[in-house]
């Protein structure tokens, strides 16, 4: 062979035998067949063994086995990120004309797309109040084809009646999908309290150093498989065995982070419960959370984040002048990894509350929670918020 051929279609084999304790990175675009005759094209490669890249490598199948053990599912795909997790569940489930309800506490932009672009695709998607348990019955249509639970809500962190929800959804043949990217996919049992479908952005706490976007869709039943499947065929959400193995490499240390992230949170947040600025801060733990028996009742643990509401004496500018002030604290979205992080919501409402720019939503990462204690009492002063 010529050279040039050598560069492309080599002899030469690695020996065999070698084993590590890490899952092999393996890329690919093209999966090779031995011959024509095997040769297919589905996205069953749980089942069925691999056909493009696409659908699947070992690396990606790994990490998709791994998270479903973890949540008990049936199956679990993987996905570029939670949005696109989010994405392909309403594609999966909503035609032109259906209806779908979706909690006003959800990840904003699960709201906007529901909005924007399913509105012009003729799917309706109604908000509704996180708090309404077994009450969403009322809600529920003959064209009613998904409902969505994110429990605590984003920012606002209201925790819902899952099983609640479940059971009246179940009552009129509806699906329920959960947001558990709070939980890790571990704090709360999805699938024991009757959902049909669970995403979690592994981006959050599986990634757990804020160097990668990847998710998960978890489902209880093949018949909901079988959806998920033959729409995430033809969406082209494809996702990088690179990221794959970060996220696999997270899981090990979940434990010792989420313990850790756990503690550290609640000792910050109750420092800043007992600040005289602060009216409420908003931690599933803490019993002025909305929904807080829900946790008790459901949840066998807290993460890492939640939220402060400053009195209305605090002026807004000044909370702001605060978050700028903070060092130990990065302003940045997304939470789940080992920095601390803080943003305001200047502009944040939901129906019937206004929380007037004094809203701050904070991560707590894996510093010394006195040190972060010590920079929050700092920037206070310093913005005059006493
Ligand atoms: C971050 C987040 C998402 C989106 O995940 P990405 O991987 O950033 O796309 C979805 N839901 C919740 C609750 C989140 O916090």
């Amino acid at each position: 062979m010529h050279w040039k051929t050598k560069l492309i279609q080599s002899d030469v084999r690695p020996p065999e035998g070698f084993k590590s304790l890490v899952t092999p990175i393996q890329r690919a675009s093209t999966v090779v067949f031995s011959k024509q005759s095997d040769v297919s094209s589905n996205w069953r490669h749980a089942q069925e063994g691999y056909t493009y890249g696409l659908y699947g490598t070992p690396t990606s199948r790994e990490l998709a086995a791994r998270i479903g053990e973890l949540e008990g599912a049936y199956r679990t795909i993987v996905l570029p990120g939670g949005q696109a997790a989010i994405s392909l569940i309403y594609l999966a489930f909503c035609s032109a004309g259906d209806h779908a309800l979706v909690p006003y506490s959800a990840y904003g932009p699960n709201k906007e797309l529901a909005e924007n672009l399913l509105g012009r695709l003729g799917i309706e998607v109604e908000p509704y109040d996180p708090l309404i348990g077994a009450g969403i019955a009322s809600l529920i249509r003959d064209n009613t084809k998904l409902i969505w639970c994110e429990s605590p809500g984003s920012v606002t962190m209201e925790i819902q009646d899952v099983r609640g929800i479940s059971e009246a959804a179940h009552d009129r043949g509806v699906l329920v999908a959960l947001d558990n990217t709070y939980a890790a996919g571990v704090l709360f049992d999805a699938f024991s309290h009757g959902v049909d479908l669970s995403m979690q952005a592994l981006t959050k706490y599986v990634g757990g150093h804020s160097d990668l976007m990847l998710a998960t869709i978890s489902v209880a039943n093949d018949a909901v498989w079988e959806r998920i499947g033959t729409v995430h065929r033809l969406v082209g959400m494809a996702v990088s065995p690179d990221e794959c193995a970060l996220a696999l490499r997270g899981l090990q240390t979940l434990a010792v982070r989420m313990d850790r992230l756990q503690a550290s949170t609640l000792t910050v947040a109750s420092w800043l419960r007992e600040h005289p600025a602060v009216e409420t801060v908003l931690h599933p733990a803490f019993p002025d959370c909305p929904g807080h028996e829900y946790w008790l009742r459901d949840f066998s643990g807290s993460s890492s984040v939640f939220s402060v509401k400053f009195r209305d004496a605090v002026d807004p500018r000044a909370v702001e002048n605060f978050v700028d002030t903070l060092k130990l604290f990065s302003i940045g979205f997304s939470w789940g990894g080992v920095h601390s992080l803080v943003i305001l919501y200047p502009r944040l409402v939901r129906p019937g509350k206004d929380y007037g720019g004094r809203l701050v939503r904070f991560n707590i990462g894996l510093e010394e929670p006195a040190d972060l204690i010590g920079d929050l009492q700092d920037a206070m002063q310093k913005a005059g918020i006493s």
